[in-house]
């Protein structure tokens, strides 16, 4: 199983997790288009639930259920299940490697896949209000589910949409990684976090909600591109109360938050037609001094050797422009 090792000498950490290469997609990489699933062949898709490993969480009407090894729960709303290849595993195995003088821990942890539809080609920006507020619920619970799991620090909730951004799958679905330790670059920020005397989220909410760069708001929240984009037409959303953890969000700020990214989405979709990009949301359990964001970033081109060297970014496109695009689309009903 996987195991996840510390630098040689920084608190930094990679997974090395060999199983995941046993993914179809990656055998397939050298074909065009391999990423492409049809409904047919999907695993993902209503109807095919014996495809994929038993599921936890299975959203329907409003209830939770969990599948049986005798039942699979069918006609679901959104459906949670065990990636079938994880990075981490919920075992505890004994590390494989050891190395005088290294350190490597068991690849303990969760490593789970949100499919946001039964419905293969549905998509997140025509979601209807409905299925937004109960995909935002989808990601609180499941959030709230693992965090509190022994030895979990930090739960990383994720979606991959397109190739380029790393879907191997194009049935809408989002992930969620559960880890043992907390991320060194969120541990980094939350001690300049702590050096401050004010929220800088919250600093960045004025400053930015007037600013050239200022994308769209509603009640709760804003969405802008940061003055510090590490790519073309990166965006920001900050919910507007200073809160640390998606359990901390109440119904009307969550579903506000699901609001603005899907205007994101759309915006996007006006621009760009059908761009690849992450989104993924960064939070702190009980840690109240970190305010909860989501961050979007569309997937140009890949990282090369001058941004992995140096950990500094090339940007072609600023985010005065990139707002300027993206704000043209007003919200509904605005
Ligand atoms: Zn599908
Ligand atoms: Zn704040």
């Amino acid at each position: 199983m996987s195991e996840i090792r510390k630098h040689y000498f920084l608190s930094e950490y990679c997974i090395i997790a060999e199983e995941r290469a046993k993914r179809p997609s990656d055998f397939a990489n050298a074909a065009e288009d391999s990423g492409k699933s049809s409904p047919a062949s999907c695993s993902f898709c209503g109807g095919a639930e014996e495809s994929t490993p038993l599921a936890t969480a299975v959203y329907k009407n409003g209830k939770i259920f969990a599948d049986t090894p005798e039942k699979r729960i069918r006609n679901w709303d959104f459906r949670c299940f065990p990636n079938l290849y994880p990075a981490l595993s919920p075992v505890l195995y004994p590390s494989g490697h050891q190395e005088v003088g290294l350190e490597a821990e068991p690849g303990y942890g969760f490593h789970e896949v949100v499919v946001e539809s039964p419905l293969h080609g549905r998509r997140l920006e025509n979601f209807s209000d409905l299925e937004l507020s109960g995909l935002m619920r989808v990601y609180r619970d499941r959030s709230c589910n693992y965090i509190i799991r022994e030895q979990i620090r930090y739960v990383s909730l994720f979606k991959n949409s397109g190739k380029a951004a790393g879907a191997s799958i194009d049935h809408p679905h989002s992930q969620l990684l559960a880890l043992p330790f907390c991320p060194p670059p969120l541990e980094r920020e939350l001690k300049t976090i702590r050096e401050n005397e004010k929220c800088p989220y919250c600093a960045i909410l004025d400053r930015e909600k007037t600013s050239p760069r200022f994308i769209f708001e509603n009640s709760e929240c804003i969405a802008f591109a940061p003055y510090f984009s590490i790519g073309p037409f990166e965006v920001w959303i900050l919910p507007r109360k200073h809160l640390s953890f998606l359990g901390d969000c109440n119904e009307k700020t969550l579903f506000a938050l699901g609001d603005i990214l899907r205007a994101v989405l759309r915006s996007y979709g006006r621009v760009f037609g059908n761009l690849p990009f992450n989104h993924m949301f960064y939070q702190l359990y009980e840690t109240p001094e970190y305010h909860l964001n989501l961050r979007l970033l569309p997937r140009f081109s890949i990282n090369a050797g001058f941004e992995l060297n140096t950990g500094t970014y090339i940007n072609t496109v600023s985010p005065e422009r990139a707002a300027s695009y993206l704000r043209e689309e007003r919200m509904p009903g605005k």
